[in-house]
């Protein structure tokens, strides 16, 4: 039986997943994918259940949209609010369908965000809970968060350093419209498979920690962790929510630049 030490990132497929063009197309990625999230659950001993698998559908056309929902999706993950909220508006007639906002947000899109997003994965800053608490109040709603953790040490990412998290994690509670669900990272983009678990062994190891000292009301039972080249580790170490675009609808035809600043735009 193949080992935890041995799982390889999948950055070598990167942008050449085929396009989908058919329900048929997107129930044979999810099935792929969801083996290999059940392959990798067995190797460490746990239950499939406990990962969510959330489908990327950032620059996919309202097409793929429409596709994933009649294959059964019912949540699909965006980076950005306002290709978020324009997908949420198009998809006005789709009852049931929810949006997670996974990318970074700044203040003056917060009330995108409180308008259209069940979930939003990547609060940084106080200014951004702030942001978002004012419009979900305008709003009469709550918000599901996770607070993104810079685990890789690259300048380029977003989310906080580790040693910030603790009093980040004190100041929440006063966001009565935030319902804190966990931590969120990006692993360093790396072929070397090691360097790649740690980044998520240090998120899982933060939750630790930080499971002595957060206050009531704080939950940290999410770890979102993991994408098309590297769920599988993630899931190895502790992963309960994986974010997988490319591996289910396709590659991207925009580069991950325009996510990822300072990204690269070809991968080792
Ligand atoms: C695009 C994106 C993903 C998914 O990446 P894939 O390589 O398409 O699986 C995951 N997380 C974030 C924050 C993203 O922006």
């Amino acid at each position: 039986m193949p080992t935890p030490e041995t799982t390889a990132t999948r950055h070598d497929q990167h942008g050449r997943y085929a396009q989908v063009h058919s329900v048929a197309d997107i129930h044979r990625n999810l099935a792929i994918v969801q083996a290999r999230i059940q392959a990798a659950c067995i190797r460490v001993g746990r239950d499939p259940a406990q990962v969510r698998l959330l489908p990327v559908s950032k620059t996919q056309p309202d097409a793929v949209v429409r596709l994933a929902y009649a294959a059964g999706l019912r949540m699909l993950g965006e980076n950005k609010p306002q290709e978020a909220l324009r997908k949420w508006e198009a998809s006005q007639d789709l009852s049931g369908l929810h949006w997670s906002v996974i990318g970074h947000l700044q203040t003056n899109k917060a009330k995108l965000v409180a308008r259209c997003a069940a979930e939003f994965q990547a609060l940084d800053s106080l200014r951004v809970a702030e942001a978002l608490e004012r419009r979900l109040q305008a709003e009469g709603r709550a918000l599901d968060v996770l607070v993104q953790v810079n685990t890789s040490g690259e300048a380029s990412k977003y989310g906080l350093e580790p040693a910030d998290v603790p009093a980040f994690m004190q100041a929440l509670p006063a966001f009565s419209a935030l319902r804190v669900r966990g931590l969120m990272t990006l692993a360093m983009f790396s072929s070397e498979a090691e360097r790649v678990r740690q980044c998520f062994i240090r998120l899982r190891t933060l939750r630790e920690q930080l499971r002595q000292s957060v206050p009531d009301g704080i939950a940290l039972d999410e770890l979102s962790m993991g994408m098309s080249g590297d769920f599988e580790i993630a899931i190895e170490e502790g992963a309960s929510v994986v974010r997988v675009g490319q591996a289910l609808f396709g590659a991207r035809a925009v580069p991950d630049s325009h996510y990822w600043p300072g990204e690269a735009p070809a991968h080792a």
